[in-house]
């Protein structure tokens, strides 16, 4: 493991970059696992494993007075348990965890919270909503998750009459692998946007954004110049944003461009301390990056929307890989989040016909000169299973 450069060292970097074109970071690797770094006074950063491509999740701990704040958790499997006893016996200076915060439901950020608050008998802080559904979520049985609303919503989208089979194998893999839903603690107190958590004689405001989960949490600190982001911004990767069989008609992308509005607002001093990748420097130009991309992605849907369509169709267009079915599921839930904010601004028109499959029609009488088919970003590689 190289030299990690110090708060101090950090910071002073990032100054002399009076303008900062592209992003930045600070730090060149992650912490080796079981062990942490400090990214800034009483705020240290720590990895836990996950299975594919991306391998780790980045997690967090704020020193209070009294204990330790932990920001996410690690996914559900024996490994990150160990890691995290390891973590306990010495990385905190003989003190305890006070409180765990979950910025969001998904499995590999909630995983530990029940260990880790049964562990030390302190409060889990999330957002009423992600609570919720990751308390839903966790008694989910695959007969619910495998019902008709299921079969009806990827029927619709063109997909092959026994691809919820498929999806059913998949789930069965899934839940071995630790990324199925865990049992969640039994309550919660409930974090909510404009909140501020005074922990080690710092003001940490609660910034909520959507789309990617309905009310994940960021947690911003002004004195620090820090923010906590989640899966709410990402420096590399793309978040997740998908429409599910569960609220068929959802519109994620529509609130997830909203959000990423409302961040731009954020100091462009600011150090970003992402749940994956590496933390970074430069926020905003990251945020117009994610607006822009996803302009594009809609564009290209357009464009390929001249004939009529179905979700199905749109994978290509947005993703350039083979897709195998769990990628598969998650690209088409992408694919329709993007046409159903299509359809939202009157550029998309959807009719369901005869076959029992939607077909998506451009409408905007504008687009031809809007349209640039030969200038569009390169389509990813595959979506990103977070
Ligand atoms: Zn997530």
């Amino acid at each position: 493991m190289g030299h990690q450069p110090t708060w101090l060292e950090a910071h002073s970097r990032m100054h002399d970059e009076s303008i900062m074109s592209e992003l930045t970071y600070p730090y060149s690797e992650h912490p080796m696992p079981g062990t942490t770094v400090e990214v800034a006074p009483g705020v240290r950063w720590l990895t836990m494993p996950m299975g594919g491509s991306l391998n780790h999740i980045n997690l967090y701990l704020l020193e209070d007075e009294r204990g330790w704040w932990v920001v996410d958790t690690g996914l559900s499997i024996p490994q990150t348990a160990e890691l995290w006893h390891e973590i306990f016996n010495s990385e905190l200076a003989g003190k305890p965890v006070v409180a765990v915060i979950c910025t969001h439901m998904h499995p590999d950020h909630i995983g530990q919270s029940k260990m880790i608050t049964d562990h030390f008998r302190c409060p889990l802080y999330m957002t009423r909503t992600e609570y919720y559904q990751a308390k839903a979520f966790s008694t989910m049985s695959m007969s619910q998750r495998a019902n008709w609303l299921g079969q009806e919503f990827y029927e619709r989208a063109g997909m092959p009459r026994d691809y919820l089979e498929q999806l059913r194998k998949l789930w069965e893999r899934r839940s071995a692998e630790g990324m199925s839903m865990p049992e969640v603690p039994a309550g919660f107190r409930r974090l909510e946007d404009g909140d501020v958590l005074t922990i080690g004689g710092h003001d940490w405001r609660i910034v909520v954004g959507s789309g990617h989960s309905p009310e994940h949490a960021c947690l911003y600190c002004a004195a620090l110049k820090i923010m906590i982001s989640g899966d709410q911004i990402l420096p590399v990767i793309t978040s997740n944003v998908s429409v599910h069989p569960t609220e068929p008609e959802a519109n994620p992308l529509k609130v997830w461009m909203e959000s990423h509005d409302r961040f731009l607002d954020t100091p462009a001093d600011t150090l970003v301390l992402p749940a994956h990748n590496l933390p970074f420097y430069g926020v905003r130009e990251r945020l117009r990056e994610l607006i822009s991309h996803h302009e594009d992605r809609m564009l290209a849907i357009e464009e390929h929307c001249v004939e009529p369509a179905l979700a199905k169709d749109l994978l290509p267009v947005l993703f350039k890989r083979k897709l195998e079915p769990p990628q598969m599921m998650m690209a088409l839930g992408e694919a329709i989040a993007h046409l159903h904010l299509l359809m939202h601004r009157n550029r998309i028109k959807r009719t369901l016909e005869e076959d029992g499959c939607y077909r998506f029609l451009s409408i905007d009488p504008d687009l031809e000169r809007r349209s640039h088919p030969a200038d569009h970003d390169a389509p990813n590689d595959a979506p990103v299973m977070v």
